[in-house]
């Protein structure tokens, strides 16, 4: 990216910033920010990497800001209670990779933080994903484990009642038996789902699911649609990125809501 290209950004994201104080939009004490990392690593970058060294710097951001780390069961019982710490976040991670445990599980370490890894049971001890050695270790210290479905599908296209079972409770059953706890929460594979999901994921038991649409967590959210904020490395302003969108999720989901209408415009 050019010098002016960069610098440009940075002044539209410094007006943004201005705008955003100037109107007041911050989050209401009872909007729990839930975040959702996927790989932390700085050797094979892909769109949902986010280097060792950005995560360190958000970790330690959200310690020096007193933030609260929850467990997914404190957050649904947050949503519809009046015990909130002071500054609630849940932070996620999907799909069971092996460098949450090499790379992030020291940090979250360091500052004593829950976190919760949504499992992909069929992929667990494969090539880049966790063991089991590897999750009954993290298991002691504080994070917790999810599904996230046997084999990662596209589950509203799932057509077959057999695999819907398959990808949401025998992966449940598998996960339950090594773990020796039940499994209550779900993080849809892509963010993709439908009602019929829903009522399926219900059904088999799930007590939330949560989804990649961007915005803080609320009592009037469907608990099996939970918002939550997608951290993911980009070329420039990581940390920004991160920051406002922990601060003003309403507005970066407007912002990327618009990004995304101008390129389907510009495609078209
Ligand atoms: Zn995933």
């Amino acid at each position: 990216m050019s010098k002016i290209l960069k610098y440009l950004c940075a002044v539209l994201i410094s007006l943004i910033i201005v705008i955003a104080l100037a109107l007041g939009v911050t989050y209401s004490s009872h909007d729990i920010p839930v975040l959702n990392y996927h790989q932390i690593n700085d050797t094979d970058f892909d769109a949902l990497t986010l280097s060792s060294s950005e995560f360190a710097a958000q970790m330690k951001d959200l310690y020096e800001e007193g933030y609260t780390t929850l467990t997914p069961d404190q957050l649904l019982a947050d949503l519809h209670g009046n015990n909130l710490p002071p500054k609630p976040v849940l932070i996620t991670f999907d799909d069971g990779y092996e460098d949450n445990y090499r790379n992030a599980y020291p940090i979250l370490e360091k500052y004593h933080f829950n976190a919760t890894i949504f499992l992909i049971s069929n992929l667990i001890g494969q090539d880049h994903y966790l063991n089991w050695n590897e999750i009954k270790d993290m298991q002691q210290h504080q994070i917790t484990f999810e599904g996230h479905t046997f084999s990662h599908p596209f589950l509203s296209k799932e057509t077959d009642e057999n695999v819907l079972k398959k990808e949401l409770l025998d992966s449940k059953e598998d996960l339950e038996k090594h773990l020796g706890y039940r499994i209550d929460y779900l993080a849809y594979p892509y963010g993709d789902y439908n009602a019929h999901v829903m009522e399926e994921v219900q059904k088999y038991g799930y007590r939330a699911a949560f989804t990649v649409h961007l915005g803080d967590d609320t009592s009037k959210d469907n608990p099996y649609a939970l918002p939550r904020v997608p951290i993911f490395q980009a070329y420039t302003h990581t940390f920004l990125r991160f920051w406002l969108s922990l601060h003003f999720p309403t507005l970066m989901n407007d912002i990327q809501t618009e990004k995304l209408r101008l390129f389907a415009q510009h495609e078209n």
